[in-house]
């Protein structure tokens, strides 16, 4: 299930907010101070909601931090919402790489579709192309058939598709819980971290030498699929 990190100290936007992404299908994680949100591991959630006017500090603090991370283009995108409504606030937001920005009070209709608008726009670069390129390495998605240096790649569909998800979004720092929870939903039984491990291992061993390479190890975060040719 989808999860927003709605970060807001007004405990009645809080309560009806949780109520109204319930009925949407969201599971909500909330935080009313920035102490909470940087504990509430962002990564793992689809969305965030961020007030600005927070009880020891200022959204913007967080919003800086997010997008400071060494993995920042895999965090979910985030949704100012707050009182403040000078045009300042806005760009200042949408400049520093919040993807929305929604004014209080608002419409929860309102709201609901700003939110589906960023979670589809998330998402769609990610289903437009059929056939991935890294290197020397092509995926076709349509046939499930991979070449390397244009040989043949026997491959599991575990392997496939991390394989897949890793070159759509090559030369970003995919995590590791982000790469769990992607083959968790396609595929709706678990994967453990010890599988993902074994996954990489296999998937380097199938691409062969000349391959291999592109699939690195970012320490301590997850992995990266890199096109020395971009
Ligand atoms: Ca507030």
């Amino acid at each position: 299930m989808k999860q927003i990190l709605m970060i807001e100290d007004d405990s009645a936007i809080v309560y009806g907010l949780s109520e109204l992404f319930r009925e949407e299908g969201f599971l909500t994680v909330t935080a009313k101070t920035l102490e909470e949100a940087r504990r509430a591991e962002p990564g793992s959630v689809s969305l965030i909601l961020l007030d600005l006017g927070l009880p020891d500090g200022e959204g913007w603090e967080f919003l800086t931090e997010l997008l400071a991370r060494k993995d920042a283009a895999v965090m979910p995108p985030v949704i100012i919402l707050t009182a403040r409504e000078d045009e300042g606030d806005i760009i200042k937001g949408l400049d520093m790489g919040a993807d929305d920005y929604v004014t209080k009070p608002f419409r929860t209709g309102v709201l609901m579709s700003r939110i589906r608008a960023v979670l589809r726009r998330r998402e769609r670069p990610l289903q437009a192309k059929e056939t991935l390129i890294c290197g020397n390495i092509l995926l076709d998605k349509h046939r499930t058939t991979v070449t390397a240096a244009g040989e043949n790649v026997i491959l599991t569909a575990g392997e496939f598709r991390l394989l897949a998800y890793l070159m759509e979004n090559k030369n970003r720092t995919l995590t590791r819980n982000l790469l769990l929870a992607h083959l968790w939903d396609s595929e709706g039984d678990y994967v453990n971290d010890n599988t993902l491990t074994v996954t990489i291992k296999r998937l380097r061993e199938k691409l062969g030498e000349n391959s291999r390479q592109m699939l690195k190890t970012v320490r301590g975060i997850g992995y990266q699929m890199e096109d020395l040719n971009d």
